[in-house]
């Protein structure tokens, strides 16, 4: 909070002009909480008039916008932006189940892909669609009104409106300079990112993944390769350059692609140094920092205890993901996992190990959900949860196939396994940048 308060912030100033309300450098809170409304992070602009409400980071670049209308489908509900230009729908309001299914209070639904299986589609919603097609014309407005700005923080503001644009229609662009920056796609964010409402910087430290498992729709296909030293911090000051001013409200960082826990200790110690001293992320001014990182049964079972003192003694706090998919053979096949059972339960009793014995350090399991899997893969997910008295020190996420129409079966599965496991569980969302 010291370095926050040391920094050179704009004043915060309010403005009318021409049916636009202008707030600049809000305030918002300064760590991310489970809070049952939509409670905005770090310092912001807003904007309100003409229908809509937006929020813009501090380089002014479009961050999440709903309607103001008695049509919108909750007051509460937001579409968000991510750094590569995908639209999420946050689901604050009209889904009852969240807090239970998703261990949020809110839902995130993306416009694209993903393995969501929330019971409708907000973006196919009338109010949902005409907000989206009506922001362009918004922004157009607002920039309109950059020569009659008397203050010059309201000036420079709306200038930096006019100069990004509007998201939507240059949604390519967006993805395609933001793929540059990173050097590279983030086909998923771990699920642990929810903790800081996916608001992660993609750091990639490497490429692919271990096994490229047949059932698998985020693996690049590439071959497992690690990033050298050099290329990290090149990509660590792109990604400065890119998020500019704005960083200082980023407090986590994605080591990704899909594996990074596969990399040797020299690599990861040079990822936290890049993410200390080029994106500053202890310097934000929302807390804790926070480092995401995707790991395989190979990788944990084969990572030496030297590398989780490592991560545990960064300084930030450190998730890793696990995707150990099953505890049964037949279903492992059925998934075109090259893994057997008895790895898979090998890397999950180094998990529950490693979770007694590492603070800062939380290590989550994936296991896969889908109609017409074995009786007995459910069965062993729920013997794990129940049996393991040290199981509830790992969260486990139960990750949809994608492409899953049978929702009722699929949501009374979670429900029984949430029930006949004491260690917490919940659905998997399959989030991009
Ligand atoms: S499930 Fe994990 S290890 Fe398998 S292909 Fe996908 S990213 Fe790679």
């Amino acid at each position: 909070m010291a370095a926050f308060q040391e920094r050179p912030w704009g004043r915060e100033l309010d403005t009318r002009l021409d049916g636009f309300s202008i707030s600049l450098y809000r305030k918002g809170l300064f760590s991310y909480e489970k809070l049952s409304y939509p409670a905005e992070y770090g310092i912001y602009h807003e904007v309100a008039g003409m229908g809509l409400r937006a929020l813009f980071d501090l380089e002014c670049r479009l961050k999440a916008f709903k309607a103001e209308t008695s049509d919108w489908p909750h007051p509460h509900d937001w579409i968000r932006i991510t750094s590569g230009g995908e639209l999420v729908y946050y689901s604050y309001g009209g889904y009852a189940d969240a807090p239970s299914l998703y261990c949020e209070y809110y839902v995130p639904v993306p416009a694209r892909g993903g393995n969501s299986i929330f019971p409708e589609n907000p973006f196919a919603k009338s109010s949902v669609r005409h907000a989206i097609d009506s922001l362009p014309a918004w922004l157009r407005a607002l920039a309109a009104v950059e020569a009659r700005c008397d203050q010059p923080e309201s000036r420079e503001f709306v200038a930096g409106v006019r100069k990004h644009g509007d998201p939507i229609n240059n949604a390519h662009k967006l993805k395609a300079r933001f793929s540059k920056t990173a050097r590279g796609t983030v086909p998923v964010l771990p699920p642990d990112t929810r903790h800081v409402n996916y608001n992660a910087i993609p750091l990639l430290i490497q490429d692919g993944c271990l096994y490229n498992c047949g059932f698998c729709t985020v693996k690049t296909s590439s071959l497992f390769r690690e990033r050298s030293p050099v290329e990290i911090a090149r990509q660590a000051f792109s990604l400065r350059e890119f998020f500019g001013k704005d960083l200082a409200n980023w407090n986590g960082v994605f080591l990704g692609q899909n594996d990074a826990l596969a990399c040797s200790p020299v690599t990861i110690e040079c990822a936290i140094e890049a993410a200390t001293r080029i994106l500053e992320v202890k310097q934000s001014c929302i807390t804790p920092p926070s480092i995401f990182m995707f790991a395989s049964v190979k990788s944990v079972t084969g990572a030496r205890d030297a590398l989780f003192d490592l991560l545990s003694d960064s300084g930030f706090r450190c998730f890793i993901n696990v995707g150990f998919e099953s505890f049964h053979d037949p279903t492992l096949k059925q998934l075109q996992k090259p893994v057997d059972a008895g790895q898979v339960r090998e890397a999950a009793e180094r998990v529950l190990e490693l979770s007694c014995t590492r603070k800062n350090l939380t290590i989550s399991g994936n296991f896969v959900l889908g109609t017409g899997m074995s009786e007995r893969h459910l069965e062993l997910i729920a013997d794990f949860m129940s049996t393991d008295s040290e199981a509830g020190k790992m969260p486990l996420y139960l990750s949809p196939l994608v492409g899953e129409r049978n929702i009722g079966s699929l949501l009374r599965t979670v429900r029984r396994l949430q029930k006949e496991g004491s260690g917490r569980c919940c659905l998997y969302q399959i989030i991009t940048l």
